[in-house]
């Protein structure tokens, strides 16, 4: 019955009934490495807390929930989750990822699972073409993160999915930005909804957390056996944490979404500025994929002032006071960075510039506070 319930409900009850100990209504912090067994084998379905934690699987039972998959796993960074994914694969294996990847999945690639053999093309994936065109014989994961950070490109799930419908490929969906209030991939037939919990799923910059949910049984049993045989989990403080933020993640995005919408408009309509790049304008050029697959556009935007340069931008994100400069994003504070000097300073200069990336450009987490305030913050700060 749980499964069928709405989204704005399995983010309160996916997953979770009170606990059975005590009756405890918030799945307990269990805070322990080891259970007491009877007699050798003889538990309650928890023998170590690598393999098994009540308060991590009542938050991997969540996640599924959310995500409207079948089998949840929770991980200690979303990075730690991705890593769980490329271990699926083998050497000489190859996989397709876009050309304007969060920085820290591109370094995870190339300077990780490149040196173990395994094989990577970036491509502009908002083009479907492109897609098609990097696909060999070798070709078996197609990590898709979208929108994309931080230019906000849209890339079509759907499409992906039927490029490979006949073959064995992996489709893999970062699903970080868009939040599963959002965009729910595995409904759009992707195999894999990775996400870093420590945005929007948690939404409080309170933990740093990773997920991944899929429905293929054996795929999940693929993933289980690498997440405890590599170890890369969570604690249940942060589960438990992360299980708190899931409870008002609807209410927040709504938010998140409405202020972003004004925010944007706001930025669009302003003389000092260049570009705002936002997938709810009719004029980005994903707007209609956009509408298609995301149920609002998020609580993420970037922009570039007009004649600005490298010191200029940095000066305008120091110039924010209510706005914090700081890396991360999704939760319930607004946050400002500089990409080119920040999150995406592992990533060569030249790259970084040809997918949109200047040295100008401003990236928005627009948080839930009084939208009012936001737009006097930046008014000041951009002068
Ligand atoms: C933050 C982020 C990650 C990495 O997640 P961590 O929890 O920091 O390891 C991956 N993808 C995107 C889009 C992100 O924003």
């Amino acid at each position: 019955m749980k499964d069928k319930l709405h989204f704005n409900s399995a983010t309160i009850h996916g997953g979770q009934a009170p606990d059975k100990g005590y009756g405890a209504v918030m799945p307990p912090i269990y805070q322990t490495s080891t259970y007491a067994q009877t007699t050798p084998g003889g538990h309650q379905g928890f023998e170590y807390s690598r393999t098994h934690n009540p308060t991590r699987q009542a938050l991997e039972k969540s996640l599924a929930s959310i995500e409207a998959g079948n089998y949840g796993f929770a991980f200690g960074s979303g990075l730690a989750a991705m890593d769980a994914v490329l271990k699926l694969l083998k050497p000489g294996d190859e996989i397709i990822s876009t050309d304007d990847l969060y920085g820290g999945s591109y370094r995870l690639f190339t300077k990780i699972f490149e040196d173990f053999g395994l094989k990577f093309h970036f491509v502009p994936m908002s083009n479907t073409a492109a897609i098609a065109d990097a696909i060999t014989e070798k070709t078996k994961l197609i990590w898709v993160e979208t929108p994309t950070n931080p230019m906000m490109n849209v890339i079509d799930i759907k499409a992906v999915v039927e490029l490979v419908q006949d073959k064995d490929i992996w489709v893999a969906v970062d699903n970080t930005f868009a939040s599963s209030y959002i965009q729910q991939p595995l409904t759009m037939g992707a195999d894999i909804v990775m996400h870093s919990a420590t945005k929007y799923l948690a939404g409080h910059s309170d933990v740093v957390l990773g997920a991944l949910v899929v429905n293929d049984a054996k795929l999940a049993e693929r993933i289980g056996f690498i997440q405890n045989a590599s170890g890369a989990i969570c604690g249940p403080m942060d589960s438990f944490l992360t299980l708190r933020g899931i409870k008002t993640l609807h209410v927040r995005m709504e938010r998140h979404c409405k202020n972003a919408a004004t925010i944007a408009h706001f930025l669009n309509e302003n003389s000092k500025i260049d570009k705002v790049y936002w997938p709810g304008f009719e004029f980005h050029p994903n707007h209609e994929v956009a509408k298609k697959q995301m149920y609002g556009f998020g609580g993420m935007l970037s922009f570039v002032t007009k004649g600005a340069d490298y010191a200029a931008a940095i000066k305008i994100v120091e110039r924010l006071k209510l706005f914090t400069l700081a890396e991360s994003l999704g939760g319930v504070e607004s946050l400002a960075g500089h990409p080119a000097s920040m999150t995406h300073a592992s990533i060569p200069k030249e790259l970084r510039e040809k997918s949109g990336v200047v040295d100008a450009l401003i990236r928005l987490s627009v948080g839930i506070e009084d939208v009012r305030d936001l737009i006097a913050d930046l008014e000041q700060a951009i002068g």
